[in-house]
C-alpha cells in the first residue's frame, strides 16, 4: 500500500472509532492450528494478546484431522514437500521450527503418538488431545469464540480490526483465519478477501488433496467398483505419487489422488498405474506362453483385485476370453491399460471435501522471515491462508505450527507496537 494511501486510513480509522475502544497490544484472527500456536509462542510475555475466532469451539480442524487422530507432523518435513508460485518461500520459516520441536511439546504435555508411514506422525488418542495442549499453552491471551471478523485498517499508530461485536485496535494483527476449504467447519474466503482490499495480490485459490470426479461416460467403469483399492502411482502433470487409490461413486479418491489432485488443474490427464511393481504386459504374455488354458480375467487378477480385474477385461470385450486365443498386440494393449491408464478427471469433489487449498496470499507479498506483509507494517499472515500448501502427511500442520512460530517470534523481537 502506498504511504498516501495509508495514511488516509489512519484518519478514516481515527474518526470512526472512539478512544475508548478496546486496546490490545496482538490481535490473532482465528483460532485454527496457525493461530492458537502463534498465541502459545507469544504467552508468558506480559502481551495483552486477543484471540478471535467465528467458530463456537477453537481447532476444529484439528479435532478432525487425521481420521480423528492428527497428523500433527512429518519428520520429513522440506520446502519441496510444499506447493508455492515462490518455491523456496516457506524454506526459512521451516527451520526456524522444525517437527522435532513440536513434538518435543506433545512429549512434553504427555500425549502418545505413533509413526505411521513415512515419517508421519499421529496421536495414538484423540486428536482434540492437540486442541487442549494448544489452548493449555495460551495463558493470558483472550479466547473470544463465536465472533466473526470482518477487516483490518490502519489506525491510531496501528491497527484496528473490525468484528460482528466491537471494534478492537491493536499494536499488530495476525490474520490466521485459513482457506476456503471445507465452510461447514467455519472455513471463510475472510483472509483473502481483507488481504486482497489491503493491496496483497492473490493468487488464485483451488481445492487442493481432494477427490477427483469422472464424466458420466467414464463413470461405467468406476461406479461399479466403488469402495475397491489399490496400490497405484498416479502422475499429474510432472509429479507423480505412489500410494492407495480408492474407485468411488463418483471418480477416484485415496491418498495417491489426494496427492496429485493439488497438482491437477481442470483439463489436464491423469496417467495412473494400477500395477506399479509389475509390467503387465510381460506378464501377461508370459501366461500365455505358459499354456494359457485360463481365462484373460483370471490373468489379469493376479495383477490386481478380482473385481478390477474382471471390469478391466469386461471393458476391453474379453470377459470370458481365454489367454491362448489372444495375439500379443491386444495382450500388449491391456497391459498398457493396466500401467499407463490415461483419465482426464471433469473436476474435484470442490470445498465440501478438501482439506487443504492451494493458493492464497501471494508470498512477494510477505516477508519470508517474519510473514509480516510488505504492504501493511503490523500485519502478519500465517497459516494456510498463505499461498504455501503441504502435501498430505503433517505437512500443512507444520506450516500452521512454524509460520506461526515465525510471527510470534517476529513480534517478540520487535515489539507489539509497528516501528
Ligand atoms: C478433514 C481434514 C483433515 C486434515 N488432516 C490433516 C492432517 O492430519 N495433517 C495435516 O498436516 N493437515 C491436515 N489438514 C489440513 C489442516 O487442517 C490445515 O492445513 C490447518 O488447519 C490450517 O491451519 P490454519 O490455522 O491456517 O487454518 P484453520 O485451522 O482452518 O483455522 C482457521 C480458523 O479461522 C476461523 N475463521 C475463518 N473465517 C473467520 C472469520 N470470518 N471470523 C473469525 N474466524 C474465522 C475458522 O473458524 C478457523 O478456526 C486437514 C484438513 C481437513 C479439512
Amino acid at each position: 500500500m502506498q504511504e498516501g494511501s495509508r495514511q488516509k486510513l489512519v484518519d478514516c480509522a481515527c474518526h470512526r472509532y472512539r478512544a475508548g475502544m478496546e486496546h490490545a497490544d496482538i490481535v490473532i484472527l482465528g483460532a485454527g492450528a496457525a493461530g492458537l500456536f502463534c498465541a502459545d509462542s507469544l504467552a508468558g510475555q506480559g502481551l495483552r494478546v486477543v484471540v478471535i475466532d467465528h467458530a463456537r469451539a477453537p481447532g476444529e480442524k484439528i479435532r478432525i484431522s487425521g481420521g480423528g487422530r492428527c497428523n500433527f507432523t512429518n519428520l520429513a518435513t522440506s520446502h519441496d514437500r510444499f506447493l508455492s508460485q515462490v518455491p523456496r518461500f516457506c524454506a526459512s520459516v521451516l527451520a526456524g521450527y522444525r517437527p522435532q520441536d513440536f513434538v518435543a511439546l506433545v512429549d512434553r504435555a504427555g500425549i502418545a503418538w505413533h509413526e505411521k508411514t513415512q515419517g508421519q506422525l499421529f496421536c495414538d488418542g484423540k486428536a482434540t488431545q492437540i486442541v487442549r495442549m494448544l489452548v493449555d499453552r495460551m495463558g493470558d491471551a483472550s479466547l473470544r469464540l463465536g465472533t466473526a471478523v470482518r477487516d483490518i485498517s490502519a489506525g491510531g499508530g496501528g491497527l484496528i480490526v473490525d468484528t460482528d461485536a466491537s471494534p478492537i485496535a491493536a499494536g499488530r494483527v495476525v490474520l490466521a483465519t485459513g482457506g476456503r476449504s471445507i465452510p461447514k467447519m467455519g472455513a471463510t474466503g475472510v483472509a483473502y478477501d481483507i488481504a486482497a482490499r489491503l493491496g496483497h495480490r492473490i493468487v488464485t485459490p483451488r481445492a487442493g488433496l481432494v477427490p477427483l470426479t469422472f464424466a458420466e461416460q467414464a463413470l461405467h467403469l468406476t461406479r461399479p467398483l466403488a469402495g475397491v483399492s489399490v496400490a497405484a502411482a498416479v502422475r499429474a502433470g510432472r509429479t507423480a505419487f505412489r500410494d492407495g487409490l480408492l474407485f468411488t461413486h463418483r471418480g477416484l479418491s485415496g491418498p495417491a489422488i489426494l496427492q496429485a489432485s493439488s497438482f491437477w488443474s481442470p483439463g489436464d490427464e491423469l496417467a495412473i498405474d494400477l500395477a506399479p511393481d509389475d509390467d503387465a504386459a510381460a506378464a501377461l504374455n508370459a501366461a500365455k506362453r505358459q499354456g494359457g488354458r485360463g481365462q484373460v480375467a483370471g490373468a489379469l487378477a493376479r495383477l490386481l483385485p478380482e473385481r478390477l480385474a474382471s471390469a478391466i477385461a469386461d471393458e476391453a470385450g474379453l470377459a470370458a476370453a481365454r489367454l491362448a486365443d489372444q495375439p500379443d498386440a491386444r495382450l500388449n494393449a491391456l497391459g498398457r491399460r493396466v500401467n499407463d491408464w490415461r483419465i482426464r478427471p471433469v473436476g474435484s469433489e470442490g470445498w465440501r471435501t478438501a482439506e487443504v487449498t492451494v493458493g492464497g496470499v501471494d508470498c512477494r507479498d510477505l516477508d519470508a522471515r517474519t510473514l509480516e506483509s510488505r504492504r501493511v507494517a503490523g500485519l502478519h499472515i500465517i497459516g494456510e491462508a498463505v499461498d504455501v500448501t503441504g502435501w498430505l502427511g503433517g505437512y500443512n500442520f507444520q506450516w500452521a505450527w512454524a509460520s506461526g512460530h515465525a510471527a510470534a517470534r517476529a513480534i517478540l523481537r520487535a515489539g507489539p507496537g509497528v516501528s
